[in-house]
């Protein structure tokens, strides 16, 4: 069959990936080609814009802070494990600065100025602060905040994915919108060659604006309120379907799969993480492991499949971290000023999900007071929730716990530990960070309901973070035995990456950016002498 288009390089996803990868093949003079089912910007634009990067960055040094490549690597190498080698997370440390720099100047804004307290996301002030769990890990590595917003007021991923987007159009990338890619198409040998899709570009103008439209309107719904988003959607795969056309996309040098993950597709959720119920969505309709799936069908291997990032944000107000994280038996589930995802994860494995915080008199006063102070509408909606209809109140810490339906004895001992170390000035059990610990011993108690459940004004938002398995030194697909697929590669959440094994915030982003330039450098080296390796 003949092509209908050729590009030496063909892009799957119009994300952040995506448009690394397009960015640094077209730098290597390669014709590109990027496809996106919907008009680009994906998870991307919807994001909080944060990126993950240290080691010396401009903006920590503007902001007094002092960090290294080597404690970076320290910090990191306790939520990486083992999703991917050593040496890998050396490169992306020692490279982290310049990663920013690369970005910077191709139009992404960033800004030194450091957020005092800790929170889940820094207001319109800050837009560098502690994103992970740094301050909970100093015994490894000297902290640092790493988490660089993109400048840009409220959720700033919109203007990260504009900046890119326009770079990537002044860089002559050729952008397919309303183009499905539906198969991929191999040679004999099993190389891949090309890409077959389904675009809407000869569709009548009305079919055209209303995808377009349709699309646009649902994707924070689908976000915040998935049952709405989805009805909103259902449309939208309709006309696909109505008046898609087929497209042949011939690869000469490589095709790149960057077409996020797939917390949106219900059927692989349950297959690879059936535990992760009840939460939202962190991502479009476009998450519907497409790109993972048609990686597989030409022979790809997938890992971290099972590993889901779902966020407990405890703060803002900043006050409840000096909280007691409990489970049902009223045991301690973690250090509560961790990452959000870190706490998620510990409730996840320890509790099935289910926590609530003890707070006392004091620390519950406090938390209103910081409830004016700045902070974002949705963190706002969140700690107004936790601090009235979450919680239940009770004049004793057993009378509170019958309240909450939790181990009056088991909570009993778990905050007589807690104030007794508070007391004393020992460090806390969790390992919580001292200026944090204060003891909650004035009455009344109460009992926050943080579970993972669905509820509006407290989601639980997912993330996957498993994908198909790329060699590390170029991003190209892996097979089970080891070998490659000749002609893939993939990037950003369709791939496993840095966040793969766990998540702190900025880290996908930060991946997408490093094994979307990765791949997009892999595949553009001498188009000609790689065809059909
Ligand atoms: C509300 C929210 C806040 C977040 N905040 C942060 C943050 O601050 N920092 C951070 O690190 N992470 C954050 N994340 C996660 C992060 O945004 C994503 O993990 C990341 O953007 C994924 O990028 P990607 O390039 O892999 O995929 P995407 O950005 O989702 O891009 C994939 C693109 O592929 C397209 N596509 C899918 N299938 C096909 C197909 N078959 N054919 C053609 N096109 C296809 C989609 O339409 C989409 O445009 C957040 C996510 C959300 C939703």
């Amino acid at each position: 069959m003949p092509w209908d288009v050729q590009a030496d390089v063909v892009v799957v996803g119009f994300g952040a990936a995506g448009a690394c990868a397009a960015l640094e093949a077209a730098a290597r003079g390669c014709d590109v080609v990027v496809l996106d089912r919907f008009c680009g910007g994906g998870a991307t634009a919807l994001s909080g814009g944060v990126i993950y990067a240290g080691g010396g960055t401009p903006w920590q040094r503007a902001a007094g802070v002092t960090d290294t490549p080597e404690a970076m690597f320290g910090y990191l190498g306790t939520e990486v494990g083992d999703a991917v080698s050593a040496a890998t997370l050396r490169e992306f440390c020692d490279g982290s600065a310049g990663m920013l720099a690369w970005l910077e100047g191709h139009g992404v804004p960033f800004e030194g100025s450091l957020c005092p307290d800790k929170t889940s996301y820094p207001s319109n002030r800050h837009y560098l602060y502690y994103s992970g769990s740094e301050l909970s890990a100093v015994g490894v590595a000297a902290p640092a905040p790493r988490g660089h917003r993109v400048r840009g007021r409220g959720t700033s991923g919109s203007v990260l994915f504009a900046r890119l987007a326009l770079a990537v159009r002044r860089s002559g990338v050729r952008v397919r919108w309303q183009t499905t890619a539906r198969t991929l198409i191999t040679d004999g040998a099993g190389g891949v060659t090309g890409v077959e899709c389904r675009t809407l570009r000869g569709a009548p103008a009305w079919a055209r604006i209303a995808h377009r439209e349709l699309h646009r309107w649902s994707a924070k719904p689908y976000v915040y309120a998935p049952k709405l988003g989805r009805l909103l959607h259902r449309p939208v795969a309709w006309l696909e379907e109505r008046h898609g056309q087929p497209l042949r996309i011939r690869a000469r040098s490589g095709v790149v799969l960057a077409a996020g993950g797939f917390v949106g597709n219900r059927p692989m959720m349950r297959e690879h993480a059936p535990a992760y119920r009840g939460g939202l969505p962190l991502g479009t309709p476009g998450d519907d492991g497409s790109g993972i799936r048609l990686g597989v069908s030409a022979g790809g291997a997938t890992a971290f499949l099972g590993r889901v990032s779902v966020w407990r944000f405890l703060s803002p107000p900043s006050a409840l971290l000096s909280g007691v994280l409990v489970g049902r038996d009223g045991r301690r589930v973690c250090d509560e000023s961790r990452y959000g995802a870190a706490v998620g994860a510990a409730m996840m494995a320890e509790q099935g999900g289910q926590a609530w915080l003890l707070a006392d008199r004091a620390t519950l006063a406090l938390a209103r007071r910081q409830l004016r102070g700045p902070a974002l509408w949705f963190q706002r909606l969140q700690g107004a929730y936790l601090l009235t209809a979450a919680r239940v109140r009770g004049p004793s810490v057993a009378a509170v716990a019958a309240r909450a339906g939790i181990d009056p004895a088991g909570l009993t001992a778990t905050l007589e530990a807690y104030n007794a170390a508070a007391a004393a000035g020992r460090p806390d059990p969790a390992g919580k960070p001292a200026d944090l610990v204060r003891p909650q011993d004035q009455p009344p108690f109460s009992l926050i309901d943080c579970s993972v459940r669905p509820r509006l004004a407290y989601p639980a938002p997912m993330l996957t973070l498993g994908g198909l398995v790329v060699a590390e030194d170029t991003g190209q697909v892996r097979r089970a035995d080891g070998t490659v697929v000749p002609g893939l590669y993939a990037a950003g959440r369709s791939a496993v990456g840095l966040c793969s094994a766990s998540y702190v915030s900025g880290l996908s982003l930060a991946d997408c950016v490093f094994s979307g330039r990765r791949a997009g450098r892999s595949a553009a080296v001498d188009p000609a002498a790689k065809r059909h390796l």
